[in-house]
C-alpha cells in the first residue's frame, strides 16, 4: 500500500551513523520528519543539514535525562538558538529512578524553556513526560498558555484523567509502535479525539524487528492505529497529515 506522506514527529536522526543518508531517505520517500535533538550543542549540525529540505525539520532540544552539572550552560546555549528554531524538543521531565536525582534541576530548566517559548510565541514542542505527566501538564498550564505555543506529548503514559486534562490544554499526542503494543496505550488511543493524533518512531530508541526504528517504519504505527481504531490505514494517514497541517497553521 502506498501511503504518503508519512509523519514521524519524533526521531533522533542525529543519533544514527547514517544521519545524512537518512535525511535524504526522508526526502526521497516523502516522510515528514521532526529531527529532535537531545542537547543544544547538536543544533547547528541539524539545522545546517536540513537547510532547504522539504520534509525534514530540526528541533532544538535539551533532554531531561541529560540534565546534569552543565544545565545552566546548556540552557544558555538553548536560549541563544531559540530565535532560529520553530520546533522545540526533546524537552520535558523524567522522574524515573535513574533520573529522579536531577528532578529539581529538570523542573527549573523546563519552566524556563516554557516561559521562553511563551514569550516568543509560535513554537511547537515535543515533550517527554516519563513518570511526570501530572507535573508536566501543570507546568504547561502555568507557563505556556494555549495561544502562546503548541505541545505534542511524545510517548505519553499518563492516566486517562491526565490525558483528558492534556486534551483540554490543547495538547497533541504522538504514538509509536511500543505504546500501541500495551493495553494502556491502546486505551489511551481509543479515548482521544482523532484530531489530536500524530505518529512517531522515537528511533533509534525503539526497535523494529530487532533493529533501531527508522522514519519509514512509521508505516507500522499507521497500520496499528488503523487496526485498533477500526479505520482504514489510508484514512488514518490522511487524518495524521491533516492534524499536522492544522498544528503548523495555528502555530504561526
Ligand atoms: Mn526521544
Amino acid at each position: 500500500m502506498d501511503i504518503k506522506p508519512l509523519v514521524d514527529f519524533h526521531c533522533h536522526l542525529d543519533l544514527y551513523e547514517d544521519h545524512v543518508q537518512l535525511i535524504e531517505l526522508c526526502e526521497i520517500n516523502a516522510i515528514r520528519t521532526l529531527a529532535v535533538t537531545t542537547t543544544p550543542r547538536a543544533w547547528v549540525r541539524n539545522r545546517d543539514l536540513t537547510k532547504g529540505t522539504k520534509y525534514v525539520r530540526p528541533a532544538l532540544g535539551l533532554h531531561p535525562q541529560l540534565i546534569g552539572k552543565d544545565a545552566s550552560k546548556e540552557l544558555f546555549l538553548w536560549e541563544n538558538y531559540l530565535p532560529e528554531a520553530k520546533y522545540i524538543g526533546e524537552v520535558g521531565l523524567d522522574s524515573s529512578p535513574n533520573f529522579s536525582h536531577s528532578f529539581g534541576e529538570q523542573k527549573r530548566v523546563f519552566e524556563h524553556i516554557l516561559k521562553c517559548c511563551s514569550k516568543v510565541g509560535g513554537k511547537i514542542l515535543t515533550v517527554h513526560s516519563v513518570r511526570s505527566a501530572g507535573i508536566v501538564l501543570e507546568f504547561i498550564e502555568k507557563f505556556l498558555p494555549i495561544d502562546r505555543g503548541a505541545v505534542v506529548l511524545h510517548w505519553f503514559t499518563g492516566t486517562s484523567n491526565e490525558a483528558q486534562r492534556a486534551v483540554n490544554l490543547g495538547c497533541y499526542f504522538s504514538f509509536n509502535v511500543a505504546m500501541l503494543q500495551t493495553k494502556k496505550g491502546q486505551e489511551l488511543l481509543k479515548n482521544l479525539p482523532i484530531e489530536r493524533i500524530l505518529t512517531e518512531t522515537d528511533g533509534p530508541f525503539i526497535e523494529w524487528k530487532g533493529r533501531p526504528s527508522k522514519p519509514g517504519d512509521v508505516i507500522n504505527t499507521i497500520f496499528l492505529l488503523a487496526k485498533i481504531l477500526g479505520i482504514p490505514p489510508l484514512e488514518v494517514s490522511k487524518s495524521v497529515n491533516l492534524n499536522l497541517r492544522y498544528l503548523i497553521e495555528k502555530s504561526i
